[in-house]
């Protein structure tokens, strides 16, 4: 194999492997932006072909369905990167930037031959598309190494294709024909840098789809898809910090427990079915009640939980309050009035040092007097004071 054709097939064969990569990913995860990629290097894959490998054509019209499929790698590329972060992406923006590319480069190749000409028309048009993913990410939180990653290969990219030719035409000058273009310092240097910049940003996705996917294992880890509040891991974990957060900030916290009451008669009366339709009802209900910063999960089968950062005793009663007579009005939207049960709610406010595990014991106490005095109301811990002769004794 001679040296050029290996240079050529560099391009294609990293195209196909990603292509084939991001596709195989994308049949595991069903992500546009993966789609996107998988795209972008098929592109790139077949544009490099026709460029570089395949026969030439008369009028070297082989070019345009080239340098078309460059554009597309740029476009589908964008695409993935700003589909990624749910942001629009803009198609009709990149369409007309192609169109104005395209049309230039068509000029250029039939009109008035001229391949710097052609090389300034493409380059810059997919150097203007990249710009278009700095600007769509430039204004948003990039908490990750990988979203700076991602924003930096797409400002270099931009870079790289607006500055490159001009740079590199400047110092190599012109192109006499076809052969001394393919052969000349600057479409090696594309190729190297291209390759190059495939692999980087092709690592870079991949490594955000690996963190995406761990976000979304994490999150259902966590999550309980019933009531759509956190599960009792989730919820510990996320009070724990919410609570460690407080205490920090010598901020008190109250903690509710709530407990459906009768509800295993509910069950056995009407159906498991109908016990589903109240658990995802109060949670619903839980979610609509608390404030943003309260921590809320299921902790148990009919037990819920909230975390109430900043509150004292006075804002938790009004919290455990506002949930317990909300319900029968949240209830009713989805099942006969007359089946929502009740709730019990026990409430505990925490004091410094005293971690989650105690406050939730405390509170589990008060749910107990709530269920033993009658069910249906609010009992608020308080703990029982030792008298000076036990300590002493
Ligand atoms: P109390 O007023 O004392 O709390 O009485 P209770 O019947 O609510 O209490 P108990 O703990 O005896 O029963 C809880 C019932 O909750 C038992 C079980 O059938 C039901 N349960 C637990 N998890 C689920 C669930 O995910 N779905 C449904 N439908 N029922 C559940
Ligand atoms: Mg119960
Ligand atoms: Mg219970």
């Amino acid at each position: 194999m001679s040296g050029q054709l290996f240079i050529s097939l560099l391009n294609p064969g990293i195209g196909l492997l990603f292509a084939t990569a991001f596709f195989l990913l994308w049949l595991n995860r069903r992500e546009r932006y993966v789609a996107y990629a998988a795209g972008a290097y098929l592109a790139t894959a077949i544009a490099f072909l026709i460029q570089d490998v395949a026969p030439v054509m008369p009028m070297e019209l082989q070019r345009l369905p080239a340098n078309m499929g460059f554009i597309a790698t740029g476009a589908l590329f964008a695409a993935a990167i700003i589909d990624r972060y749910r942001l629009p992406v803009p198609w009709r923006a990149m369409g007309v930037v192609a169109a104005i590319s395209l049309t230039i480069f068509t000029w250029f190749l039939l009109g008035n031959p001229s391949i710097p000409a052609r090389i300034y028309a493409i380059s810059v048009g997919a150097g203007a598309i990249a710009l278009m993913v700095v600007y769509a990410l430039a204004p948003i939180d990039k908490p990750h190494l990988i979203d700076k990653l991602l924003f930096w290969v797409a400002a270099l990219s931009a870079a790289n294709l607006i500055i490159r030719p001009v740079v590199i035409l400047t110092f190599s000058g012109g192109f006499d024909n076809y052969v001394g273009f393919q052969q000349s310092i600057y479409w090696t240097t594309v190729q190297f840098s291209q390759a190059m910049v495939s692999i980087v940003a092709a690592i870079s996705l991949m490594v955000a789809v690996a963190i995406d996917m761990i976000a979304e294992l994490r999150r259902e880890a966590d999550d309980d898809q019933l009531s759509g509040l956190l599960n009792r891991r989730g919820f510990e974990g996320a009070a724990g910090a919410a609570l460690r957060r407080c205490i920090d900030e010598g901020r008190p916290a109250a903690l509710l427990i709530a407990d459906l009451d009768h509800f295993k008669r509910i069950n056995d009366t009407h159906g498991h079915a109908v016990g589903d339709a109240i658990i995802a009802a109060f949670g619903a209900h839980v979610l609509s009640c608390s404030p943003a910063e309260a921590v809320a999960g299921r902790i148990g089968g009919e037990e819920f939980a909230i975390l109430y950062p900043g509150a004292g005793v006075e804002a938790g009663r009004l919290l455990a309050e506002a949930v317990r007579t909300g319900l029968q009005a949240a209830c009713g939207d989805r099942i006969p009035a007359k089946l929502c049960p009740t709730a019990s709610i026990g409430l505990a406010v925490g004091i410094p040092g005293e971690g989650l595990s105690k406050l939730m014991r405390d509170a589990d106490q008060a749910l107990y007097e709530a269920k033993r005095t009658g069910r249906n109301r609010v009992r608020t811990f308080t703990p029982t004071v030792v008298p000076p002769a036990a300590i002493a004794g």
